[in-house]
Order: structure tokens, then C-alpha cells, then sequence
């Protein structure tokens, strides 16, 4: 069964304080409001991962981490190892982000390594992929995707690959208020269907959670959610504010 998620994504936002309360704002809710068969993954700063983790309890919501390093330990001044990441009870690691790629230079190799790293370690890995508007002009966003997923992601083992969630984040759409819209979204995550299909079978294809990332609110989730390809949202902006964050859950 395809899972149904939503994560929010906070960035480099919130400072500790701040984030535990937003945490606990939100745990409250879905204490209240059962997640039934919803997964939602609050994916904080690693500041804030093991007090937030700590006090999630509702049933269906964890947190995750941004980034993970690509090796296991020693000296790599900065880092934080995907068994620190797991040792805090985060159950997830955002790997691939459009601005880890744009600002500090992740390379499709890189991405491979931490996307194995954090495999090894239990973390379930959420896998970004997008086209900029160029690629997206010159009608090359098909490709360009194909190819982020065949470097990072589709040479994994089959039982390694189901471990993933592909987060589809065309990256003119993030933090830009303008998003893609319904159609264009289905049509991408129709054509990474597809391909998952070419490579695993149509079994791990139909299980396979496809998020779509890039201004998605509450206003216009369930326009987004009701495509039958689109199985929830990497929320950025909007995963910092408690009522739209859950309003965007209870889209989908
Ligand atoms: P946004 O960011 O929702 O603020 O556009 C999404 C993301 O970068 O994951």
C-alpha cells in the first residue's frame, strides 16, 4: 500500500524554542485529530531533532532530519552522521534538496552515498528531484528528473529502493509562490510512475509515495492532493505556521 505523507520541510528557520513549541503545537492537534492511515514528518534543523522527536507522540507523526553526511564517523568537521540522525528517534532524512544541490554543490555522487548511508542506518530517505525553469523551457524537465533519480536513487536494490519516497520539487515553484500547477504536477509524477515502473516493476511502482514540493499551502493542497499520482507534499514555507501546516494535512 502506498503510503500518504506529509513533511514539512522548516529549513534554517526557528530557533529552538521556537521550534519545540511549534512541535508540540502540532502534536497536540493530531492528538486530537488521528492521522488514521496519514503519515507527517516534521523534518527540523538538527538543533531541534532529538527534543522534537522526543515529544512527538502522536500516532503517524515523526520527525526527520535535511541533510545527512556521506560517511559514518571521524573526522568531518560540521557534520552529522545518519546514525546521530536515527540515534535522536528520527525516523527520516530529506536527501537531494534543490538547495543543498544549488548552494552547496551536492553532486549526484554525493547524493548516492548519503542516500546509502542513510539506507544502512534505518532512515527512511526522502528524495528530491526537479527541473529549473530553463530545463523546464527547453522542455528538458523530463530528463533532467530521470536522471537525478537514475544517479541517485534507481540503482538500489529493490527491498533499499522501497525505502524511499520521491519528493518532486520543480525548482521555479519553491519558496516563489508560484505553483505548478495540478496538471503539471500529475504529468511529472505520471512520468517518475513510469519510470520507477522501467526499473522495479509496476508492484513497487503503484507503492512507491511521489510528494510534490514547490508553494504548496493550504489553499491550494487539495487541488494538488487529488491527483491520483501526487500522494501528499514536501511543505516548506508553510510547515512553519501550525494551523496552515495541519490544514494542508487534512487536504490530502
Ligand atoms: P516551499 O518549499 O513550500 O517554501 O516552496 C518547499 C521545499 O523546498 O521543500
Amino acid at each position: 500500500m502506498r503510503k500518504k505523507i506529509v513533511a514539512g520541510n522548516w529549513k534554517m528557520n526557528m530557533e529552538l524554542n521556537d521550534g519545540i513549541s511549534l512541535a508540540r503545537t502540532i502534536n497536540n492537534f493530531f492528538l486530537d485529530h488521528h492521522l488514521k492511515d496519514k503519515e507527517v514528518i516534521l523534518c527540523t534543523p538538527f538543533i531541534h531533532l532529538s527534543d522534537v522527536s522526543r515529544l512527538l507522540s502522536a500516532k503517524g507523526l515523526t520527525a526527520g532530519a535535511q541533510n545527512c553526511s556521506d560517511h559514518k564517523s571521524g573526522a568531518f568537521t560540521g557534520e552529522t552522521s545518519a546514525a546521530m540522525i536515527r540515534s535522536t528517534g528520527a525516523g527520516s532524512v530529506i536527501i537531494g534538496h534543490s538547495e543543498r544541490r544549488t548552494f552547496y554543490g551536492e553532486v549526484d555522487t554525493l547524493l548516492a552515498a548519503k542516500t546509502l548511508e542513510a539506507l544502512r542506518n534505518g532512515l527512511q530517505v526522502i528524495f528530491c528531484c526537479g527541473e529549473v525553469l530553463a530545463e523546464r523551457e527547453q522542455q528538458i524537465h523530463f530528463k533532467v528528473v530521470k536522471r537525478q533519480l537514475e544517479k541517485g536513487i534507481f540503482n538500489l536494490p529493490v527491498e533499499e529502493f522501497r525505502k524511499c519516497v520521491i519528493a518532486y520539487e520543480p525548482v521555479w515553484a519553491i519558496g516563489t509562490g508560484v505553483t505548478a500547477t495540478p496538471a503539471q504536477a500529475q504529468e511529472m509524477h505520471r512520468y517518475i510512475r513510469d519510470i520507477v515502473t522501467e526499473q522495479y516493476g509496476k508492484d513497487v511502482a503503484d507503492d512507491t509515495t511521489i510528494l510534490y514540493g514547490g508553494s504548496c499551502k493550504a489553499s491550494n493542497a487539495a487541488e494538488l492532493f487529488a491527483n491520483p499520482d501526487v500522494d501528499g507534499g514536501l511543505i516548506g514555507g508553510a510547515s512553519l505556521a501550525s494551523e496552515e501546516f495541519c490544514n494542508i494535512v487534512n487536504a490530502l
